[in-house]
């Protein structure tokens, strides 16, 4: 349903590509070159346009190309979480899936068509800070998964909606009173 790119989000595939280079980045940082079955893996995330599962990869790269092995997969999905680059889904139905995320941003995911988007401007550990220090607690990890309606899903329904309303009711009280 969501297929189209929309600069004003973190979907698409400009930001897929941004996603990709800043990985090569980090794990150049990190000092960790970036071997042709690495190189496989994150070429196959970069692309899913869905949740996936480390298994979905090794299936296809592993057992059907014959690219890289399972360890190599495990072990770079392993990294690019530690690192912040995947966001694991912890929602029913959803476990052990992963989506591409950057280091300190939280996950919004359309329940209707599974895209996730990517929000890296909300300071929630800025936030939270003055409380959890009142609780004398220290943060070390957070994780925040948004669930809700992406915008083209809300625009498709709403076009649906409006063309139900023309067809039945044009009679303006019975809009009104509609929610
Ligand atoms: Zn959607």
């Amino acid at each position: 349903m969501c297929y189209s790119d929309d600069p004003a989000t973190s979907r698409g595939a400009g930001h897929a590509h941004d996603w990709r280079v800043a990985v090569e980045h980090a794990l150049h940082a990190a000092g960790l070159r970036t071997s042709s079955a690495r190189a496989a893996v994150l070429d196959w995330i970069t692309v899913a346009e869905r949740p996936f599962t480390a298994e979905m990869i090794v299936q296809q790269l592993v057992n059907g190309w014959g690219t890289g092995s399972r360890p190599t997969v495990y072990r770079t999905v392993d990294w690019l979480r530690g690192g912040g680059w995947l966001a694991r889904l912890h929602r029913e139905g959803n476990d052990r899936a992963y989506v591409r995320s950057l280091p300190g941003g939280y996950q919004l995911i359309c329940t209707d068509c599974g895209e996730s988007q990517i929000i890296t401007d909300l300071a929630l550990a800025l936030l939270v800070a003055p409380r959890l220090q009142d609780l004398g607690f220290e943060l070390q990890h957070e994780h925040l998964e948004l669930y809700g309606r992406c915008r083209q899903c809300r625009r498709a329904e709403a076009t649906i909606r409006k063309e139900a309303a023309s067809a039945v009711a044009p009679d303006s009280l019975s809009a009104t009173q509609g929610v």
